[in-house]
């Protein structure tokens, strides 16, 4: 800021100055809501990824006890075939009837390795559960921690953006009405700072280049003098 800085002009830039940062903490806070929903779709995927693991299990559990099941009813066919065999009389009877046992053998031998198989994958499928259970927990851990700090920041944000709103109607009521109404009316349109420091002939808030007269009266000082690009107020460093 200048050494002999106008009295508008130190004014306003105080303003600005809690202006931004009230803008700053009010960015912050309404970006909240975003990361707490990002963080609880997140904990929600982990989530079925252990569900999906433990429904893997589930179905794994359910065919073993089916092949379990379908190895009784087999041994118990088998059984049935061998209690007839003893009471047919008839020879074409008893080898049609050595046959179906050979058969139902044959199934329970085919049911049997098929349950062993089954009882591989389960237990494979158990650890890679009990696994992905640490590892998804571990995210969710982290993620439920993130949900906690954003509740606590939420809630730091809340009480700073009311101290900062009461820093800027503090500094509001210095500035000079005139002064006030321009800089009302370039910071709803544009975005802040709106009062910006003229270096090298260019303006500080779109890089342009302003006109010989436009510089010298910067320079001159006093008045308040707009970019004639961008209209934001410009003052000299110098
Ligand atoms: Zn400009």
């Amino acid at each position: 800021m200048p050494d002999m800085a106008p009295e508008w002009l130190e004014k306003l830039l105080v303003l600005q100055d809690r202006d931004v940062h009230r803008l700053l903490v009010e960015t912050q806070l309404a970006a909240i809501p975003r990361e707490r929903e990002a963080a609880a779709r997140k904990i929600a995927q982990h989530k079925v990824v252990i569900e999906e693991a433990h429904g893997r299990v589930r179905e794994l559990e359910l065919e073993r006890s089916r092949l379990e099941q379908e190895i009784a009813t087999t041994e118990e066919q088998a059984r049935k075939y061998r209690n007839q065999q003893i009471q047919v009389k008839k020879n074409d009877e008893y080898q049609a009837l050595t046959h179906e046992i050979a058969g139902t053998e044959a199934k329970i031998s085919d049911l049997e390795g098929k349950e062993i198989q089954t009882l591989y994958d389960l237990d494979a499928e158990r650890e890679k559960t009990a696994t992905e259970e640490k590892v998804q927990g571990e995210e969710i851990t982290f993620l439920e921690n993130q949900l906690v700090r954003l509740t606590e920041k939420d809630g730091n944000l809340k009480t700073e953006l009311v101290r900062a709103r009461e820093t800027v109607e503090v500094a509001r009521k210095e500035v000079p009405a005139r002064s006030h109404r321009v800089y009302d009316r370039l910071a709803k349109v544009l975005a802040l700072p709106v009062i910006v420091p003229l270096r090298g002939q260019k303006c500080s808030g779109c890089h342009l280049r302003v006109s010989a007269g436009v510089d010298a009266e910067v320079r001159g000082g006093g008045e308040m003098t707009a970019c004639d690009n961008c209209t934001r107020i410009l003052y000299s460093e110098a």
